[in-house]
């Protein structure tokens, strides 16, 4: 049994962050870093010149010590993004440190660096990983990603699959894209047990996003209906993904569909940007300022309080088509 998972029932109970709508926050995702091996363009901004990267990121002590600050109020699962977190040359020091705290640890990775460190994820008992892969063909991943790991991402994938690690694969449906290719993601689950998770395109600073883009929820599972007999699974509380089954196989099928149908009315996370901000909402404007505050020496108790007090109940309170945020690079997806 994962002992980490073993207090989370305890640790969700004892969470003191609410914000004013109710809603309990329980989840932190802490970017690593802001640079990356890959330049999807969902996530990266076409001209690079857009990305002010940050010259002074969290160190891993400050990574270590603000983390503990929020599962000392009750956050029960951390998630390391990027950028791509595996990147970062001290990241065995901050997977071994964070690790170390009451709390379930994840990542979500393009899977370039997994074999480098496959080791020390079955070391920590780091179990489950999230990879994102947004297309099963050598030459679209060259298009979408501008590099050529492909075939180095699929191998990764099928290592994790054979040390028994739970994994799922985060696939961006961009219309015009990648749309034709959810029917090979759902027949993956098939013979293996993977868990396709299909992401609906979503607007951030510089990715050309566009309503017309997005292959919605309903456009998926109608599609997959077609070909496959779908079972619909239970959702849990704070489930970001709308869960399915293809009948008779290994893996599941699921949709995030955060434009179509957003699922903001139990959310419960919070993010840490690479570069030390807050922000309360994937969409939120507003950030804190929590490792200036920490930097200083003070007390970052208060501000995080705040910071989950002053949450929007939707879509960081702005409007999809005419949103203000960063780059998804810079805010950790
Ligand atoms: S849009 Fe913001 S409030 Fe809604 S689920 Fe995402 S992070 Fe939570």
């Amino acid at each position: 049994m994962d002992k980490r998972l073993d207090i989370k029932p305890n640790t969700i109970n004892k969470s003191t962050l609410y914000d004013n709508f109710g809603r309990v926050h329980n989840y932190l995702r802490i970017s690593l870093t802001d640079k990356c091996n890959l330049s999807c363009s969902y996530c990266m901004p076409s001209e690079k010149g857009l990305i002010n990267f940050t010259k002074n990121p969290m160190s891993a002590a400050e990574i270590y010590e603000i983390a503990k600050i929020f599962v000392d109020f009750g956050v029960s699962k951390i998630r390391l993004t990027g950028g791509e977190p595996l990147l970062r040359p001290d990241c065995q020091e901050i997977l071994e440190s964070l690790a170390k705290l009451p709390s379930e640890l994840c990542i979500t990775t393009n899977g370039i660096l997994i074999d480098k460190h496959i080791d020390t994820f079955k070391h920590l008992n780091i179990r489950s990983l999230n990879v994102s892969l947004d297309t099963l063909k050598e030459d679209r991943f060259l298009k979408i990603t501008n590099k050529n790991h492909f075939l180095k991402v699929l191998s990764n994938i099928h290592l994790l699959l054979s040390e028994n690690f739970h994994v799922k694969l985060n696939m961006v449906v961009m219309k015009g894209i990648n749309d034709d290719e959810i029917f090979e993601f759902a027949k993956l689950t098939k013979d293996l047990p993977v868990h396709v998770r299909f992401i609906e395109f979503m607007p951030f600073h510089g990715n050309e996003w566009e309503n017309g883009k997005v292959f919605s929820y309903k456009e998926i599972i109608s599609s997959l209906e077609k070909d496959f007999e779908l079972d619909k699974l239970d959702d849990q509380m704070h489930d970001t993904a709308k869960k399915y089954q293809v009948k008779g196989s290994k893996g599941t099928i699921a949709v995030i569909s955060t434009i179509s149908t957003p699922f903001c009315a139990d959310c419960n996370r919070m993010r840490l940007t690479a570069d030390g901000k807050m922000k309360n909402c994937l969409f939120s404007k507003g950030e804190a300022d929590i490792i200036g505050e920490f930097r200083k020496g003070n007390d970052i108790k208060p501000m995080i309080e705040q910071c989950v007090k002053l949450k929007f109940e939707s879509m960081g309170g702005q409007n999809i088509n005419s949103l203000e945020n960063r780059s998804m690079i810079q805010i950790g997806g």
